[in-house]
C-alpha cells in the first residue's frame, strides 16, 4: 500500500532522450522517421519546455526489464544489438531480425532507454503529478519477442513500476490504431487493471474483438475505417470517462498514438490532433497519477504537431493559430521520403499545430457497439463500487 497520499503536483514533467534524434529502425521501416527528437525541438521552440521539467531518460538494465520479459530474450536481444546480427534460432523464437523488428545499431539501447524512462515515470508518479514519456507507448512488446516495432513492452512495465510503489489500480487506456495486444496480455484478467483499447477494425494484430473481455474489465472498441473527431468525442463521452470515472484508479496510463490521425501511411481512421487533446484533457482530473505515452504514428510532420501539442495540453499552453518561426523551421527540416503522403504536403503541417476538426456524423454501427459497452461499464460499476 501506498505509505502516503499524494504530494502537492509538483507540474507535468516530460522525459525524453537524444537517442531517439540519431537512431533509425532502418531506410524503408516506417520508423524511419524523427518522432520524439520533434517533440523535445517543438516544445522548446514554442517555450513550452523548461530545463526544469525535462528529466533525461535512464536507460532500463536487463534485470529491471526482467520485471516483465524473459531473461532468454533479454539476452537474446542485447547480443544481437552487440553482434548486429541474428540466428534463424533467434529470428523465430524472438522474432528479431525481421521486417518489422529488424537489427538496426541501437536496438537494445534505444528501446531500453524508453522502457527505462516508462519504469522510471512508475517510481515518480508514487507521489502524484503529470508525466509524459512520448518515446514510451511500445505496447505490442511480448514476454519472450519482439511483435509489432515494439521490442520491450514499456506500459506493462510502467504499471509493474508502480505496483511495486503501492500504485494499485490502474486505468490503462489506448486510442493508437492498434489493439495494445501486449499489454493485454500482461493484465487481461487483472481484476486491479481496467483496460480500454479503441483501434481499427481489421487490422493487425487482429486481436481486441469487441466480445472479448478479459475478466471483465478489458473493453475493446474496433471502429471502422473514417473513424472522425465527433465519433471520438462519442467514445470519449460514453464509454472512456464513465468507466474510468466508475473504475476510480490510483492511477491513469494514457497510450496516445498518434496512427490514429487521418494523414498517417499505416492506418485508415481520420482523426485530427483535437480528439487526441481532448481525450488527454479530459482524463486529467479523474486521477492523482496520470502517465502520457506515445505510440504508433509515421508521418513525422503529424506525430509532431499532435505530441507537441499534447504536452502542451498538459501544461495548459494556448495553442497559438500560427506557429512562431522556431517551432516552423523545425517542421520544415524534417525529411521525410519513400512515402505518397511525402509529396506536396500541406503548408499548414509546417505552418500550425492544430489541425482544422474532422467532425462528421457517428456512425450506428459504432453507436451499437457503444451503447453494448455502456451496458458492460455500468454492469461492472457495480463490482467496482
Ligand atoms: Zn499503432
Amino acid at each position: 500500500m501506498l505509505t502516503s497520499e499524494p504530494i502537492a503536483d509538483a507540474g507535468p514533467r516530460f522525459i525524453g532522450a537524444e537517442i531517439y534524434r540519431t537512431s533509425s529502425y532502418g531506410g524503408w521501416h516506417p520508423l524511419r522517421v524523427p518522432r520524439v527528437s520533434t517533440v523535445m525541438d517543438m516544445s522548446r521552440a514554442m517555450g513550452w519546455l523548461p530545463r526544469d521539467r525535462f528529466v533525461t531518460s535512464p536507460r532500463a538494465k536487463p534485470a529491471a526489464l526482467a520485471a516483465w520479459h524473459s531473461p532468454g530474450y533479454l539476452d537474446a536481444l542485447v547480443r544481437a544489438e552487440a553482434e548486429q546480427r541474428v540466428t534463424d534460432e533467434t529470428r523465430d523464437r524472438h522474432g528479431l531480425g525481421t521486417t518489422s523488428n529488424p537489427v538496426f545499431p541501437e536496438m537494445y539501447r534505444r528501446p531500453a532507454t524508453a522502457a527505462g524512462g516508462s519504469i522510471l515515470a512508475g517510481e515518480l508518479l508514487a507521489g502524484g503529478g503529470v508525466i509524459y514519456n512520448p518515446a514510451g507507448g511500445t505496447h505490442h512488446g511480448m514476454p519472450d519477442r519482439a511483435n509489432g516495432f515494439c521490442y520491450l513492452n514499456d506500459p506493462v512495465l510502467a504499471i509493474l513500476s508502480m505496483r511495486a510503489r503501492g500504485v494499485r489500480r490502474v486505468a490503462y487506456v489506448d486510442i493508437d490504431a492498434h489493439h495494445p495486444d501486449g499489454v493485454e496480455a500482461a493484465f487481461a484478467n487483472d481484476p486491479d487493471t481496467l483496460m480500454i483499447s479503441v483501434h481499427e477494425e481489421r487490422r493487425w494484430p487482429f486481436t481486441g474483438g469487441l466480445e472479448d473481455q478479459g475478466g471483465g474489465q478489458v473493453f475493446n472498441l474496433p471502429v471502422p475505417r473514417g473513424f472522425n473527431d465527433s465519433e471520438m468525442r462519442a467514445v470519449l463521452q460514453a464509454l472512456i470517462l464513465p468507466a474510468v470515472a466508475a473504475f476510480r484508479p490510483d492511477a491513469v496510463v494514457l497510450q496516445c498514438g498518434s496512427d490514429a490521425l487521418e494523414e498517417d501511411p499505416l492506418s485508415r481512421l481520420a482523426l485530427s490532433n483535437n480528439a487526441h487533446w481532448e481525450v488527454v484533457a479530459a482524463l486529467r482530473p479523474l486521477t492523482p497519477r496520470y502517465l502520457v505515452l506515445g505510440g504508433g504514428g509515421y508521418n513525422p510532420w503529424s506525430v509532431g504537431r499532435c505530441w507537441t501539442g499534447v504536452w502542451g495540453t498538459l501544461t495548459r499552453q494556448e495553442i497559438p493559430d500560427r506557429l512562431p518561426v522556431e517551432a516552423e523551421e523545425v517542421m520544415r527540416a524534417i525529411h521525410w521520403t519513400g512515402n505518397s503522403r511525402a509529396r506536396n504536403p500541406s503548408p499548414l503541417l509546417f505552418e500550425t499545430l492544430r489541425d482544422a476538426p474532422r467532425e462528421g456524423p457517428v456512425g450506428a454501427e459504432l453507436r451499437a457497439r457503444l451503447d453494448e459497452l455502456e451496458a458492460r461499464v455500468r454492469a461492472m460499476a457495480r463490482v467496482w463500487v
